[in-house]
């Protein structure tokens, strides 16, 4: 176990991807703890795109990252020392614990207990597909875009942590599910690792005539993760009565100022189709029963969770980058410390 506490703090705002001045490195005395804190060993970091947004001085659901302040992230880790009632030693918790080695929690600064389930083969799993990533498929999923049995669904970066989960659970409730993500070796893995009925490859040069040929039908229901021109594409082969999950808008996450509408608007007015944004820290009261459906789908093998790990704490300044370069598949997390 490491005896000090290394942390990256925000260095300065990036224009563009982030780049190898944007944060730096600090290294400290780990924590001591006082009554009523208590001592957690961060295993596990989750890189998630929303990151990028928390490091613009730009009004967004959480207050920015100051300049000087630890990279927020959620993080996962184990109590090491406790004087909590409420975290006992062992005990696995994850929250924002941020790009740092050691976290104190307290009730100003809580974790949440992970509850362990057996047949589980990493931790990381409670941060992806058993944590925020599953529970965001699941809503934008069963309590948005609620796709019906023969109905069209299509999910964009479809091979990444929510998209590949969000096309499963489709797939489970009898929709015809097609996925947008970007090269040849991910829309295969799509359509034979994960049984999606299509895929599109937006990358490709013919990836208009691909969306068309993949929704004969044209579309019921769109999990949007990514906006720009794919989406505009996408809105123009709404049906009648659409429902669009706006999860996320990853394309415009790197770039300055506000995202771009929708160029083709009117198509949600002509299709009668109603749009719902949403944010999955809403949403944590729904995520016991999300957890429990997507374990059930895991165990009958209808629902394969992918992830990509990156081993080391300081390879998280590069590592975030994966996600814009399109380099993950599935969950992205680093993995900062062994279990012991
Ligand atoms: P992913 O694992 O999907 O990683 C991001 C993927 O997005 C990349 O692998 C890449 O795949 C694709 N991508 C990156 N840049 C672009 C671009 N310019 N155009 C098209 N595709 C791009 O991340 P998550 O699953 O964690 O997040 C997916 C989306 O869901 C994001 O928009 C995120 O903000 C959103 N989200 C929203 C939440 C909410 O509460 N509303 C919660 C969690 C996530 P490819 O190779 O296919 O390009």
């Amino acid at each position: 176990m490491p005896d000090s506490n290394r942390r990256l703090l925000l260095r300065e705002r990036p224009t563009g991807r982030i780049g190898p001045d944007t944060f730096e490195l600090a290294e400290e005395a780990v924590p001591e703890i006082a009554d009523g804190e208590a001592l957690v060993r961060v295993e596990w970091i989750s890189l998630d795109p929303t990151n990028r947004t928390w490091i613009d001085d730009a009004p967004g659901y959480l207050p920015p990252v100051q300049i000087g302040e630890v990279m927020r992230a959620a993080g996962l880790g184990r109590v090491v020392a406790s004087k909590h009632p409420s975290y006992p030693e062992g005990r696995l918790v994850q929250g924002l614990t941020g790009w740092q080695e050691w976290f104190v929690a307290s009730d100003q600064a809580p974790l949440l207990p992970v509850t362990e389930v057996d047949g589980v083969s990493s931790p990381s799993a409670y941060l992806g597909v058993l944590g925020m990533t599953g529970l965001t498929a699941w809503v934008g999923v069963r309590q948005i875009g609620k796709p019906k049995e023969g109905e069209t669904f299509i999910v964009s970066a479809a091979a990444g942590a929510v998209g590949s989960v969000a096309g499963q659970l489709a797939k489970a409730d009898g929709a015809r599910v097609v996925g947008v993500a970007g090269g040849p070796e991910k829309t295969r893995l799509l359509t034979e690792r994960l049984g999606f009925d299509a895929a599109v490859d937006y990358k490709a040069p013919d990836w208009q005539d691909q969306l068309r040929a993949a929704t004969p039908d044209r579309i019921d229901v769109d999990f949007e993760n990514v906006g720009g021109e794919v989406m505009d594409a996408i809105f123009a082969r709404l049906n009648l009565r659409a429902r669009v999950a706006l999860c996320g808008l990853i394309s415009s996450y790197n770039e300055d100022g506000a995202p771009a509408g929708p160029q083709n608007f009117a198509a949600l007015l002509i299709q009668r189709a109603t749009l719902q944004g949403f944010i999955v820290l809403d949403h944590f009261g729904q995520a016991p029963e999300a957890g429990a459906d997507i374990s059930k789908l895991i165990a009958e093998n209808r629902l394969e969770p992918l992830e990509t790990v990156v081993e080391g704490f300081e390879e998280l300044p590069s590592a975030i980058n994966m996600l814009f370069d399109g380099s993950n598949v599935g969950k992205l997390v680093v993995k900062v410390a062994d279990e012991d």
